[in-house]
Formats: structure tokens, C-alpha cells, sequence
């Protein structure tokens, strides 16, 4: 189960990025994966609770979004889905393309308490 040594790693970046931004407490971790990558959410969200035990990071909510993998014709440009076409383009039946999508593992923003001037904005 790699979801695990993800979430670890995961940890890292969000607890680095939390000192960096002065918070006291993660609230919301967003992620985004590619499809290539074949993570299941559940088993992320999973890792990350025991990952994040006891750390700025424990209780915060973990959202992952991931994203299709996508290919881009070699001949004409056009892009087109990987898991329907393939290499194959849809549009002039080049076969051949660039992948340029589908492998990303990344944080896109994490959201949390500040230590200063409280965190009562109405919202
Ligand atoms: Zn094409």
C-alpha cells in the first residue's frame, strides 16, 4: 500500500508548509493526484490520520482530487483523454503523443489556525 509512505510524505510537506505560515493547527489538506498514479482516496485519507497523529496536522481534513491523465497529439496537438484514446488520436488517428498529465502528485493549498490575532473572521 503506497497510499501510506504518500501520506508520510504528504506530512512532511504540509507540516513544513504550516511552520512556514505561522499556523498552530492544519484544518484542510487539498491534494491533487493523477490518475497514473492509481492512489485510492480512502486508503490516502487513512494513511494520513495515522500519519498525522498527534501532529499540527492530526484531525485536519484531507481532500483529494485527482486529475485524468492526458495526452497530446504528436502530429496535430490536439489532447484527448489517455484512458479513452490511448495514444491514439481522436481527432487525425496519429498514433503516438505525449503524455502530459496523469502523474502529478502534488499539494494544492492547505488551509489552518494562525497563532496570531485569534481566527474569528465571520467567513
Ligand atoms: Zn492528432
Amino acid at each position: 500500500m503506497h497510499e501510506l509512505s504518500l501520506a508520510q510524505n504528504l506530512l512532511e510537506i504540509v507540516t513544513k508548509s504550516a511552520e512556514e505560515n505561522n499556523l498552530i493547527k492544519v484544518t484542510t489538506v487539498s491534494v491533487v493526484g493523477g490518475e497514473l498514479g492509481g492512489i485510492v482516496s480512502d486508503a490516502l485519507q487513512f494513511g494520513f490520520e495515522v500519519s498525522s497523529a498527534g501532529t499540527i496536522a492530526a484531525g485536519a481534513t484531507l481532500l483529494y482530487k485527482e486529475l485524468p491523465a492526458l495526452v497530446r497529439c504528436g502530429s496535430c496537438n490536439h489532447e484527448f483523454l489517455w484512458k479513452t484514446y490511448g495514444y491514439s488520436c481522436p481527432q487525425c488517428s496519429h498514433l503516438g503523443g505525449a503524455m502530459f498529465q496523469g502523474n502529478e502528485f502534488y499539494v494544492e493549498y492547505i488551509e489552518g489556525d494562525g497563532e496570531e490575532e485569534g481566527n474569528n473572521d465571520p467567513d
